[in-house]
């Protein structure tokens, strides 16, 4: 496919898919990628990751050919003020298959949609993952930090995020207040005067795709528990029905000595359940008490999978137990489909100084390693990140909190990652 701003690299191959519905993808040693740099801290942090990247993969007898793609700002630079995301853009993404991108800006109350979410959307990316764990030498406000090792899967193309809500003052949201206290027998519970109005969607496919992912997951990486996280209590019909339908493909869609539902463990606090032995336990909590138990009983946890409102609020609370966003990666998964992006925002008031800690960024890459196969570069990288903080070199974010660290940009610090990984391969 040729594109109008985007240079295809002229050396790499593509990516293939070889079953897409049982998520198989065939790799080459050379895949081309697509980067999107991002707006704020990405111009720092993507530079910096692309290089550590590129030289994890190098040592391990690859090579990625990147492709610059655009979003957001560099987006608006060459195509035009108002196109934030580009066809060909989301086109490049698609027929390469696995991409990772850098932080993108929403302004609150913007005349447009979350680029992320639309990016999520668009590409059917319908499961957010997060692994959390305690990186060595990392600080942490937590007593034992090191007890969490958690993978989160949110749910990420519904729930409230699904977009459809409509502005105070507008005539659709007076239709939808009409609609909702005339037609459905809802009156008296809406205020008068002005109101915005959003719908919470929670379908059948999408909160059972994403619980069979995170199953899968426990199932190939040797996870205990796979926790079901929702509010079901409240919002019966939505997030309870998230758990009901999570629960039948635990009962229903594997055998019972591997995947063993867990009867109501949701309401009694110490439930005493006979799973068989090596078998994945799925449970559920509700969420509130979820964020409680997260502290609490750290290592109690494993995988968790969650609609998406509380998959974003309980995935950032996760990432400050181990240290904060500036290391928390994460990963968008689809069908033969994936892209990687760190947890954190694109924090504006740091941008363009060189300061931003790419360890987010990186890690994400690690992930996007690991979903090409190439496990043994992902272990470089982390082993590489860890060496690096433990030896007390960190950036700005870190070094206030360690003593006796020493102080690095974004660039120095992602060489020093890069000395670790000559030293390590
Ligand atoms: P943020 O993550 O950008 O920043 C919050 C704070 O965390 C920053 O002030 C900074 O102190 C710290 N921080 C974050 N990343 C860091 C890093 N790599 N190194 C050092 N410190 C870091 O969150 P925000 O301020 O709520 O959002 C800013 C913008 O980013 C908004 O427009 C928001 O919509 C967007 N955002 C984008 C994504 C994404 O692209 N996936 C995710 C979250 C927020």
């Amino acid at each position: 496919m040729s594109y109008d701003e985007i240079e295809v690299p002229d050396s790499g191959q593509k990516i293939e898919v070889v079953d897409e519905e049982n998520d198989e993808i065939s790799v080459p040693e050379d895949p081309i990628i697509p980067i999107i740099h991002g707006d704020g801290i990405g111009k720092d942090v993507a530079p910096a990751a692309q290089k550590v990247l590129g030289k994890a993969a190098e040592a391990t007898g690859r090579n990625v050919s990147w492709m610059r793609v655009y979003a957001g700002q560099s987006a608006r630079d060459r195509y035009g003020e108002d196109v934030n995301l580009p066809d060909e853009t989301v086109e490049a993404i698609k027929e390469h298959r696995v991409a990772i991108k850098g932080p993108l800006t929403t302004p609150v109350g913007a005349g447009y949609r979350s680029l992320n979410v639309a990016l999520r959307q668009t590409l059917d990316l319908f499961a957010n993952v997060r692994p959390t764990y305690y990186l060595d030498g990392v600080p942490s406000p937590m007593k034992a930090p090191e007890e969490m090792d958690m993978v989160t899967f949110r749910e990420n193309t519904e729930d409230v995020y699904a977009g459809i809500e409509w502005e105070q003052g507008t005539e659709e949201v007076e239709q939808v207040k009409e609609f909702v206290e005339e037609e459905m027998g809802f009156d008296d519970v809406m205020h008068d005067g002005p109101i915005g109005i959003g719908i919470k969607p929670i379908t059948e496919k999408g909160s059972k795709r994403l619980v069979r992912r995170a199953i899968d997951y426990a199932l190939e990486h040797d996870r205990d528990k796979v926790t079901l996280v929702h509010k079901g209590n409240i919002m019966k019909f939505t997030e309870g029905q998230f758990g009901s339908w999570g629960m039948e493909v635990a009962d229903e869609e594997y055998p019972d000595d591997e995947v063993f539902a867990a009867p109501d463990s949701l309401w009694e606090e110490e439930d005493e359940v006979d799973i068989p032995e090596d078998a994945v336990m799925v449970e559920e909590r509700l969420a509130d008490a979820m964020l409680q138990w997260m502290q609490l009983r750290t290592d109690e946890f494993d995988v968790l999978a969650m609609p998406n409102l509380n998959g974003d609020y309980l995935s950032d609370a996760a990432g400050a137990q181990i240290g904060g966003l500036g290391i928390a990666p994460g990963g968008n998964f689809g069908k033969a489909r994936m892209l990687a992006e760190p947890v954190h925002g694109s924090a504006p008031k740091r941008a363009g100084q060189n300061m931003a800690n790419p360890t987010a960024m990186i890690l994400s890459g690690r992930l996007m390693f690991d979903y090409l196969g190439w496990g043994d570069a992902a272990d470089l990288v982390r082993d590489a990140v860890e060496e690096t903080i433990s030896s007390g070199k960190v950036t700005y974010d870190l070094e206030r909190q360690i003593e006796g660290g020493e102080k690095l940009g974004t660039t120095e610090y992602a060489e020093a990652i890069i000395e670790n990984i000559e030293k390590l391969s």
